[in-house]
């Protein structure tokens, strides 16, 4: 097998070069990210591996089947990046990682929840110059607040753990309710019930049709004044417009987002001696209680290493014609 490993990284290159060898496959790292443009790199390979803000259109797909690619292995859990029903019409199967360490991404979320409700991030900064003042750092307790998991998948459920943990109350919008969440104490609720009752909302299912800009404007007025809004999914389940609109009226208290509706052309980058040209995310940097991360929840040793595994077991698989257990069909 010649595998063409698009957008590589070097934590990438580090983790699937430590595996590889006992696979006997080929794989070539290459920096670009995959779109119809970059799609010939793939010539000569039987299967592309691909990461979240690769562009599989109609367009890419078609260029990848001309060079003779057959599978598509996706390092990551979400496939929204993927045209399902051209890829299936090319014959071309598509892999993914379904679940690698819910618990980083949790972690993550977590982590966005306690900066941003104890500002550690204004703290660092200020004690970096020798400003012990506390004034400006008054922060708010996570105990006994009502969170609201939209998604109780296996992100939602590890981060409902550490919400129970923390002495919250969880309440959760699902389209298949958890018997398990049931047991340990969350209650599901409509969508609506959810957003009118929590301090803190945390999003957790994936960007469907269905779930595109779930955080609207109308999604918003519904809730508390001053919520705080977590989003380590994807971006486009927040309509960023509207969301700049909450923050500034006070609806939204805070938001902490690891991924935002635009990202394709900044995150994985460093863009630092450039002119930023996206005003959505260059007015929510302004913001003093809005936290950005650039699609770093998945980022733990432990978390690379488990995406190497399944990726490179989910090639072995195709390779001795076997069953694609984690395959997504359209
Ligand atoms: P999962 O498939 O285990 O869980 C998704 C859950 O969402 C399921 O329980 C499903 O029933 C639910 N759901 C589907 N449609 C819904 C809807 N309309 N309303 C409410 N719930 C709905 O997925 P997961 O592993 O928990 O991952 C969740 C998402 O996290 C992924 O789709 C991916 O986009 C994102 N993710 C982000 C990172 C990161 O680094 N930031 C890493 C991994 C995954």
């Amino acid at each position: 097998m010649r595998i063409a490993f698009f957008s590589t990284k070097k934590y990438d290159q580090d983790s699937f070069s430590s595996l590889v060898k006992d696979y006997g496959f080929q794989i070539d790292f290459l920096e670009a990210k995959l779109d119809h443009q970059s799609a010939m790199l793939a010539q000569g390979h039987d299967v592309v591996c691909a990461f979240v803000n690769d562009q599989i259109d109609s367009k890419t797909l078609e260029i990848l089947s001309k060079e003779g690619v057959k599978l598509i292995a996706l390092r990551c859990a979400g496939y929204n990046q993927v045209d399902l029903e051209k890829a299936k019409e090319l014959g071309i199967r598509i892999v993914r990682v379904p679940a690698y360490s819910p618990e980083a991404v949790a972690e993550h979320t977590f982590a966005l929840i306690l900066t941003l409700s104890r500002k550690t991030h204004k703290a660092y900064n200020r004690v970096r110059e020798s400003n012990f003042s506390l004034e400006g750092l008054t922060g708010f307790n996570i105990f006994q607040k009502t969170v609201g998991v939209i998604g109780t998948g296996a992100i939602g459920r590890a981060f409902c753990k550490i919400a129970l943990g923390f002495g919250c109350k969880v309440l959760a919008f699902d389209v298949m309710e958890n018997a398990e969440m049931k047991k340990i104490g969350v209650q599901y609720c409509s969508l609506d019930k959810l957003f009118a009752h929590s301090q803190i909302i945390s999003l957790h299912c994936p960007l469907t049709p269905d779930t595109h800009h779930i955080i609207n404007k109308k999604a918003m007025e519904k809730m508390k004044d001053g919520t705080m809004l977590i989003n380590t999914s994807r971006g486009a389940l927040i309509d960023t417009k509207a969301v700049i609109s909450a923050l500034k009226k006070g609806k939204v208290g805070f938001l902490g987002i690891d991924v935002y509706e635009q990202e394709e052309d900044l995150f994985f980058q460093n863009l630092s001696e450039q002119i930023l040209k996206d005003d959505q995310i260059s007015r929510l940097m302004t913001f003093p209680n809005v936290l950005i991360t650039g699609h770093q929840a998945f980022l733990t040793k432990e978390a690379l290493h488990q995406i190497a595994f399944t990726t490179l077991e989910n090639i072995a698989a195709f390779a001795s014609d076997s069953e694609l257990v984690n395959e997504v069909k359209a």
